[in-house]
């Protein structure tokens, strides 16, 4: 019985709503896409198919952050055959783990590893029993866009064809299967629980610019519970962590920009309460995972249902009652249709491309790679789906901020879900909901004592 295999391995006396059906269909050998909502215990769903197959499993990721936090949770739990290799390791930590693939039982790495052929050879030998695509949304939200590897996934996964393939997600938009099988070639059997999260009331306030938003915010953050607050531009994320700082509160910042330590000191920092806000870019906030975070505040809107979904899932991982809120102000649509179509590749990019002539730099090196993989008539349908679903998403959130009607209802419909319970505390379009009130420590003025005073006057 698998409920038996369980207790044995993890000591757990029942499964969390999904896991189960997802480690059955992956131990009948059945590719598999698991829908699950974060924090529901999605890495429970290869952790144990690997101990009862007794093969290694792969762990293809996208994030060094969620790498790391895979590994301590496996070592924690005992494990130690298992290796993991990053561009954050330094070069003993690299080789270490080099040396260690062989016997390893969790091997976890990132697609722009794999796909190099000389770090492809470390793995080819070994007989995976499980290939596993870690949030697996990522696929094709970045593979046609800034991680064009991600997009190739198919062309490894090709080489073990004995194993088993489980894509793991919290957020499926409507394309997603479609956009995986066609990746992969294949057709996954999909188990799929729902993506609403009711612990996590949705709010939403307009404001007239951002001076009346940053206002709104800094009163806010005195009792919001530790906090993740979601920008979409580097730059304002500073800016806004400044703002954060002068009115006492202990903060960090948090993205691409930054190195593998700097994030990880400010996670660190943000894991033990010493500072209770984080201000991040939106790219980045995937690697944050604390179980008692009360607030996301979105300073500007997610660009779709499905990245908000993802970015508010981050709180109340530990089931108590927590909250989400978006701002907006007129001039943040500017903002977020530059961030989300400025950068596209486009069928003019394609055909200039395929004729030879000149494409900006970075696009080009997509196209290139991504060409290996794809024929140009399947990459001009590939950009032309992935602009109009950038735009579906984007009106959806558009919408978000006129709404007269249930919240959450209107984002569980993009996704095709009909909400059958609803809580309580649900959304402030449905009852007058009251923000929550934790209390947020400022900094403490440290009082100097005679001898500190006596020294910086002699200075
Ligand atoms: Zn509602």
């Amino acid at each position: 019985m698998l409920i038996d295999e369980l207790k044995h391995w993890f000591g757990f006396d029942s499964f969390k709503p999904g896991q189960e059906e997802i480690i059955q269909s992956v131990l009948k050998q059945k590719n598999t896409l698991g829908i699950l909502p974060t924090g529901s215990g999605k890495s429970l769903c290869y952790q144990l198919p690997t101990y009862i197959k007794k093969q290694p499993t792969l762990i293809i990721s996208p994030l060094i952050s969620l790498m790391d936090d895979q590994v301590m949770q496996l070592k924690t739990h005992g494990e130690h055959n298992v290796s993991c290799i990053h561009s954050g390791m330094d070069d003993d930590e690299r080789a270490n783990n080099i040396k260690n693939l062989k016997k390893s039982r969790f091997i976890f790495l990132s697609p722009e590893f794999i796909l190099q052929p000389h770090n492809f050879r470390l793995i080819k030998n070994i007989n995976f029993g499980l290939v596993v695509l870690d949030e697996a949304h990522c696929l094709s939200e970045w593979g046609y866009d800034f991680r064009p590897h991600y997009a190739l996934i198919g062309k490894i996964i090709q080489q073990f064809s004995y194993a088993t393939i489980l894509g793991l997600t919290a957020t499926a938009p409507p394309h997603l299967l479609a956009d995986l099988n066609q990746m992969l070639r294949t057709n996954f059997n999909v188990i799929k629980t729902s993506m609403n999260r009711n612990n996590i009331s949705l709010n939403h306030k307009n404001f007239s610019d951002d001076e009346e938003k940053i206002k709104w915010l800094l009163t806010t953050l005195e009792q919001s519970g530790p906090t993740i607050i979601y920008v979409s531009s580097k730059k304002i994320c500073s800016m806004l962590a400044q703002a954060i700082y002068q009115q006492g509160f202990l903060t960090g910042i948090y993205h691409g920009d930054l190195s593998y330590q700097e994030r990880q000191t400010v996670q660190h920092q943000f894991l033990n309460n010493e500072i209770p806000i984080i201000v991040a870019t939106s790219a980045f906030g995937m690697g944050i995972n604390k179980k008692d975070i009360r607030t996301i505040i979105h300073f500007h809107l997610s660009t779709s249902p499905s990245n908000y979904l993802q970015e508010i899932g981050r709180a109340g991982r530990d089931g108590n009652q927590s909250q989400a809120i978006s701002l907006f102000q007129p001039d943040d649509s500017f903002l977020l249709e530059t961030l989300l179509f400025t950068d596209m590749i486009t069928n003019e990019d394609v055909n200039a491309f395929e004729l030879g002539l000149d494409v900006i730099p970075f696009k080009k090196e997509i196209i290139e790679i991504l060409s290996s993989y794809y024929t140009y008539n399947e990459l001009r349908h590939i950009f032309e789906n992935t602009y109009q679903r950038k735009r579906n998403g984007y009106i959806r959130m558009l919408g978000y901020k006129n709404l007269d009607q249930c919240r959450r209802a209107y984002l569980m419909e993009f996704f095709g879900e009909n909400l059958s319970d609803k809580p309580e505390i649900c959304c402030d379009n449905d009852t007058n909901i009251e923000l929550i009130k934790i209390f947020n420590r400022k900094k403490v003025k440290r009082k100097f004592d005679y001898k500190e005073k006596l020294k910086n006057l002699f200075k």
